[in-house]
């Protein structure tokens, strides 16, 4: 068995798995809180400590594992091993040696990937994009992130910057989004802006469940209770999936139209709604995309769920030391 660990930095946790990259199984996995206030040093001190519990938990030792690939919610310097700008972390790790500090704890080499792309892999290798020569990935959830891969190979462009598909301007004169630009894709379609609307039709009073769900605690809407409410047949709910699944439409027929992949899956938590996202998507597509044969092209819900990231990450790193 060749064994890799996958590890995701995530604002809220980390997760460590070891992966089994023959067969693409997370054998085991743990998580413990990030903790991203106490500062880069304390975060990889504990994700150094994870790391070996992962190992140790298999009853595997250093020697049994090949290296390991981490998922980093943010813009990275691949060949450096370094965080340059990690938006969602406290003072957003500008040159933090992220790869050589890891390296140097558990004595293996260490790779790093931004977290969408290793979603991208993770479904690509072993989920819902496999088989197919080119895909896009979608992941839509506080931010929207995304990846391509390209006739069989994952598509880093600069220093692994290619493939921001969230930010994408779907609206010039759009709201501006977390990056800076205006109208971009993750400023209509990402959980917050799908929350945003939630909130906005209770404080209008607007007849929807969606308040009653939540004790009209308008804080704890979130794109799983305006699901719930669609589910139960509220038509504001299902508006909100209409218009978000409308606004991830046009953006996958832009990359229909530039990038002609097989498939295009569609992760994270909002997708979790699943046609209620995606039937709307689909007929966007079809309403748009006219230079290209959109019936060789399918759009799929991811697969994978959590794991896609720690077997993405893991796959990553074995690619890189020419394993896979
Ligand atoms: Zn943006």
């Amino acid at each position: 068995m060749k064994a890799f660990v996958g590890v995701d930095l995530g604002g809220t946790n980390l997760r460590a798995g070891i992966v089994d990259i023959e067969r693409g199984i997370v054998l085991t996995s743990d998580t413990v809180p990030t903790l991203a206030r106490e500062g880069p040093e304390a975060v990889m001190r504990r994700m150094g400590d994870l790391v070996k519990a992962a190992i140790a938990s298999c009853r595997l030792g250093v020697e049994d594992i090949g290296g390991v690939g981490i998922g980093v919610p943010g813009v990275l310097d691949l060949d450096k091993g370094l965080t340059l700008f990690l938006p969602n972390l406290p003072g957003t790790w500008p040159n933090v040696p992220l790869g050589s500090t890891i390296s140097e704890k558990v004595d293996l080499p260490v790779f790093l990937l931004n977290d969408a792309r290793s979603i991208t892999y993770g479904e690509w290798m072993f989920g819902a994009g496999r088989g197919v020569d080119t895909m896009a990935c979608f992941t839509i959830g506080t931010g929207i992130g995304g990846g391509l891969v390209i006739n069989r190979k994952l598509h880093l462009g600069i220093g692994g910057t290619g493939g921001e598909l969230g930010h994408q301007t779907i609206d010039f004169n759009g709201p501006v989004c977390g990056c800076g630009n205006r109208g971009c894709l993750e400023a209509f379609a990402s959980g917050p802006a799908m929350a945003g609307l939630g909130i906005k039709a209770v404080i209008q009073g607007l007849t929807t469940s969606i308040g009653k769900l939540v004790d009209y605690d308008l804080n704890r809407i979130t794109p799983e209770v305006i699901c719930e409410a669609a589910r139960q047949g509220d038509s504001i709910a299902k508006d909100i999936y209409v218009q978000a699944g409308t606004y991830i439409g046009i953006a996958v027929a832009n990359i229909l139209t530039t990038v002609g992949p097989r498939k295009v899956v569609i992760g994270g938590g909002v997708a979790a709604a699943g046609d209620l996202l995606l039937e709307p998507l689909r007929r966007t597509v079809h309403e748009r995309v006219h230079v290209m044969p959109i019936d060789q092209t399918e759009i799929v819900q991811a697969s994978l769920g959590l794991n896609a990231g720690l077997l993405g990450s893991a796959m990553w790193a074995a690619h890189n030391l020419d394993q896979v």
